[in-house]
C-alpha cells in the first residue's frame, strides 16, 4: 500500500519517545487508567544507548543485537488522562482521544491500524465496557485507517456525511475498500449520545482542513477534538482534493471560539511539540491569525503578479513566526491556489 503523503503528516512517521506503563498502574482499578509517562526517561535512555552502543568495542555482536531488538520491542505509545474519564492516546498519526467510564467506551480517532490495535488492547485491559461508539473528525488514513481494528468491537462508528464520502472516495481509488471499516452513522450538522454520565456531542462548522471535518465534544468533562482543525504550531495539511477551504476553516475556528468557554480542554490532530497536543481558545486565535497572515500573504503576492512557483518558495510567512515544521510549501501551495482559483466552499 502506497500511503499517500497529503493524506498523513510525514513527521507522524518517526516518534522516538517510549513510554511504560508501570504494573502498579496495571493494578489501578477501572475505569481510571494511570499511565505513568516516561518519556524524557526513555528519551536520554534511547539516546545514552545509541552512543554507548557504538562505544562497545568488546561486547558480542549477537549481544548488541538482542538488545537492540529488546529495546525497539518497547511500546512507544502514549497516554494521558485529561479530565474525568477522558483521555488522549498519542503514538503515530492524529492525535486519539478517549472516554471510558462506567457505562461504555468512546474513542475519536484511530490513527493506524497497528497502533489502534494498541489501545484497543489496552481499554480491554481495564475495562470490560462495552466499545459503543468510533468517532472520526474526518477521513484522512492517520486519523480513520486504524478504524478496522475496532471491526466487530465498536458498535457504531460515526463520521460526517463527507466524512464518509471522502474515505469511501480515496478506498476506492488506492483500492483498499477491504481494510475500511466505514461509519454505520453520519450525520450533517450535529450528533448526540449519552454514555452513562457524559454527553457526546459532535459539530460541523463547513469546510476547512477537508469538508467533512467534525468538533466531538465531550459536554461533561468539556473536552473538545479538534481533529486537524487545529495544527498546533506545526504547518499545516490543505487537503483541497478534498474541498479543503482556508477562508472558511478561519470563520470554523471562529465559530469554535464562540461555541466553547474558556474552560474547554481543546486536542489537536497535530502538534509541533508532540507534548502540545492539547490546548486553549489562545490557541485556536492563534491559528486562525495563521491561517489569515497566510492567505493575505498569497493575495498579496498573487495581486503582484508573482507565479505559483515562485510564491512557493517563500520560506517564512510575514508577521508568523511560530509556526514551524517542514510543511511550509504545502501551506502556501494550497493558500496561492485558494487566491488564484477561489471554487465556492461545500
Ligand atoms: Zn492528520
Ligand atoms: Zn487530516
Amino acid at each position: 500500500m502506497v500511503q499517500s503523503r497529503k493524506d498523513c503528516w510525514p513527521g507522524d512517521q518517526q516518534r522516538t519517545e517510549a513510554i511504560v506503563i508501570t504494573s502498579e498502574a496495571k493494578q489501578t482499578p477501572q475505569p481510571n487508567i494511570s499511565v505513568t509517562s516516561t518519556l524524557k526517561h526513555h528519551h536520554m535512555e534511547r539516546r545514552s544507548f545509541l552512543k554507548h552502543g557504538s562505544l562497545l568495542a568488546g561486547a558480542s555482536l549477537l549481544l548488541q543485537k538482542q538488545a537492540l531488538a529488546e529495546f525497539f520491542r518497547q511500546p512507544a505509545w502514549k497516554i494521558t488522562m485529561l479530565r474525568n474519564d477522558v483521555g488522549v492516546f498519542s503514538e503515530r498519526g492524529g492525535t486519539i482521544a478517549f472516554l471510558l467510564n462506567k457505562k461504555g467506551i468512546a474513542v475519536v480517532d484511530s490513527q493506524f491500524p497497528e497502533q489502534s490495535q494498541h489501545l484497543v488492547d489496552e481499554l480491554k485491559k481495564q475495562s470490560e465496557k462495552p466499545f459503543k461508539y468510533l468517532i472520526n473528525t474526518h477521513h484522512h488514513r492517520d486519523h480513520s485507517s486504524g478504524n478496522i481494528s475496532f471491526k466487530g468491537i465498536a458498535e457504531h462508528v460515526v463520521g460526517h456525511e463527507n466524512c464518509l464520502a471522502n474515505m469511501k472516495r480515496v478506498a476506492e481509488k488506492d483500492k483498499i475498500e477491504d481494510k475500511q471499516l466505514y461509519p454505520d452513522i453520519t450525520f450533517s450538522n450535529t450528533w448526540k449520545k449519552k454514555i452513562g454520565k457524559e454527553k457526546i456531542k459532535a459539530h460541523y462548522f463547513g469546510a476547512a482542513h477537508t469538508n467533512g471535518d467534525a468538533i466531538i465534544h465531550f459536554e461533561h468533562a468539556n473536552i473538545a477534538h479538534m481533529g486537524d482543525l487545529m495544527f498546533n504550531r506545526r504547518h499545516p495539511v490543505i487537503d483541497r482534493t478534498s474541498g479543503a477551504n482556508i477562508r472558511n476553516w478561519t470563520s470554523v475556528l471562529q465559530k469554535t471560539i464562540d461555541t466553547f468557554d474558556n474552560d474547554t480542554i481543546f486536542v489537536f490532530g497535530h502538534a509541533f511539540d508532540p507534548e502540545k497536543i492539547t490546548g486553549n481558545k489562545q490557541d485556536l486565535a492563534a491559528f486562525k491569525n495563521y491561517l489569515e497572515k497566510l492567505l493575505a500573504f498569497a493575495e498579496a503576492e498573487h495581486k503582484a503578479g508573482k507565479t505559483k512557483e515562485e510564491f512557493i518558495k517563500n520560506t517564512a510567512i510575514p508577521g508568523e513566526t511560530e509556526w514551524k515544521g517542514d510543511g511550509i510549501s504545502r501551506a502556501l501551495t494550497a493558500a496561492y491556489e485558494e487566491v488564484s482559483t477561489p471554487v465556492p466552499v461545500k
